[in-house]
């Protein structure tokens, strides 16, 4: 049995820390703010019993009308690199933390309003969130989810008639975001590069209480937590280039240090597989694009490390460091290994991936569409080949390395209906597509948000028949093509 909103045991941990971490400061209320999604899963995961939640009632505290009984609001403090340049005046600069809960599961969950207002460290900045980027970030989350990628969350996500300035007038927004953590890289590297390595060693001690607190008897606490986080961020990497996700915006101020997918901006799953693909119009030299995603990740997380040192031994931390590229190849190795459905370990692996990455470039296909056909081909029937055939122009070094997968695959241990019954549940029949979130905030723009919603429960189960949603699984229209997304947000 759940409870109500008020009724939510808030404690605020981050606010008992010292005071220039923060800043104190309400929410700002929208004009007219509405609801436009809620998340009955996330409720439940917070404990509360989403039949009991009243729309008005997130309307209410969400929108700041009244306080949050409970809540404590704060902009936090950070730093980060951007772009590879170092900025001192990061910090919270629309979104507030309002407060953590004990999760059913016995997580501690923060609650964290985007779209907040104007805060000490908004810079030139409004304070606001627009509709268009507030329901990227709620389908992204959704659709992570569902996909077994670690990734934030939101409760519920509040439209409004306030308008800013962005791609011309927009609407302002607000969404909820729940995730254990809202530490960043860039929260170790405030303390760093200001000099005050007596608050950074009290940061650590705050992330191993309350995130790895099995950490705390190691020998090294500091290092532990260092390498714990590491290995989650080479595994969060690695499932990203599984599935031809571009984050876009991977500064280090955007990277949580519990290896989650966070701060969803300008970001694309591939329509078609390209090493070089962009995701971001204003990242003019590519320095996130895909391919360089996973050593991008690894300058941040050396970032991270030069911000440990007044901590942790150099070579220690350089030691872990250099165990980012294996960690990485193997995590990878075994997302695709499972795309393919194949459970035992053979020499020549890594190298059928390789080949089958290369098709794909080659032949700019749309390598989501092909895994999930591929789990739906019996090797032994010609019409499967045939729909596989049909993503090439060319089909004959397809049918080389097809040949050899069927090989391959007949060496697994599982029959051929229980590998394909695998491979399903690992490789989705549909996939969020920036059109599909283009399409459903035209609508919102219209003030229609039932596209939107009805899109969720086909994120959240994406291996799932959704027969209503038939032309989500096929090939995205001409015009997709020519979507731009940038920071703006
Ligand atoms: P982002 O590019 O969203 O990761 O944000 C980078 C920094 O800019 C963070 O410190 C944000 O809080 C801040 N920021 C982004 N948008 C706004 C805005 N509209 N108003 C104030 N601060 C913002
Ligand atoms: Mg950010
Ligand atoms: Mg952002």
């Amino acid at each position: 049995m759940g409870c109500h909103l008020t009724e939510l045991p808030f404690d605020n941990s981050y606010a008992r820390l010292p005071a220039s971490w923060f800043q104190e400061v309400d929410i700002q209320p929208l004009k007219n703010a509405h609801l436009i999604a809620f998340c009955p899963e996330v409720a439940s995961t917070l404990g509360l019993d989403p039949c009991r939640v009243k729309p008005s009632d997130l309307v209410t505290f969400c929108g700041g009308h009244e306080p949050w009984p409970g809540t404590r609001p704060l902009a936090m403090k950070y730093t980060g690199h951007q772009f590879g340049t170092y900025n001192p005046d990061l910090g919270d600069g629309r979104g507030l933390l309002l407060g953590e809960v004990a999760g059913q599961d016995g997580v501690r969950y923060d609650l964290h309003l985007k779209g907040a207002g104007k805060t000490a460290f908004s810079r030139f900045g409004d304070g606001r969130a627009v509709l268009r980027s507030s329901i990227r970030e709620y389908l992204a989350g959704e659709a992570m989810a569902g996909l077994g990628i670690p990734t934030t969350r939101a409760l519920c996500l509040l439209g409004s008639e306030d308008y800013t300035m962005r791609n011309g007038m927009e609407p302002c927004a607000q969404l909820l975001r729940v995730t254990p953590c809202h530490i960043r890289f860039g929260h170790f590297e405030f303390f760093f590069y200001s000099g005050r390595h007596e608050e950074l060693k009290q940061l650590a001690d705050y992330c191993l209480e309350r995130f790895f607190p099995e950490l705390q008897g190691e020998a090294n606490p500091v290092l532990a937590m260092y390498r714990e986080v590491l290995e989650r961020t080479a595994r969060l990497v690695a499932s990203w280039q599984a599935y031809g996700f571009v984050h876009g915006v991977l500064n280090t101020d955007n990277m949580s240090i519990l290896g989650e997918t966070f701060d969803y901006g300008p970001y694309t799953f591939m329509d078609w597989y390209e090493p070089d693909h962009i995701a971001n119009k204003n990242d003019h030299e590519g320095r996130y694009a895909f391919r360089y995603q996973p050593a991008i990740v690894q300058w941040n997380l050396a970032a991270l490390a030069q911000a440990l040192l007044p901590l942790i031994e150099r070579e220690a931390l350089e030691a872990e460091l250099e165990r980012f590229i294996p960690l990485y190849q193997a995590a990878k190795l075994e997302f695709m290994r499972a795309r393919l459905g194949l459970q035992r370990i053979e020499s020549g692996d890594a190298e059928l991936v390789e080949r089958l990455e290369a098709l794909w470039a080659r032949y700019e296909m749309d390598h989501n569409r092909f895994l999930r056909l591929l789990s739906e081909w019996d090797v032994n029937e010609v019409e499967g080949r045939a729909a596989l055939n049909a993503l090439v122009d060319n089909a004959g070094e397809l049918n080389t390395w097809l040949d050899d997968y069927a090989a391959r695959a007949d060496l697994e241990p599982a029959s051929a209906p229980i590998r394909r019954q695998q491979m399903r549940s690992v490789n989705p029949r549909y996939i969020l597509r920036n059109y599909m979130a283009e399409e459903v905030i035209r609508e919102a723009h219209q003030g229609d948000y039932r596209p939107f919603n009805d899109l969720l429960p086909l994120l959240r189960h994406p291996g799932d028949e959704h027969p209503e949603h038939q032309r989500y699984a096929g090939s995205p229209p001409d015009w997709a093509a020519a979507i731009n997304l940038t920071c703006s947000s």
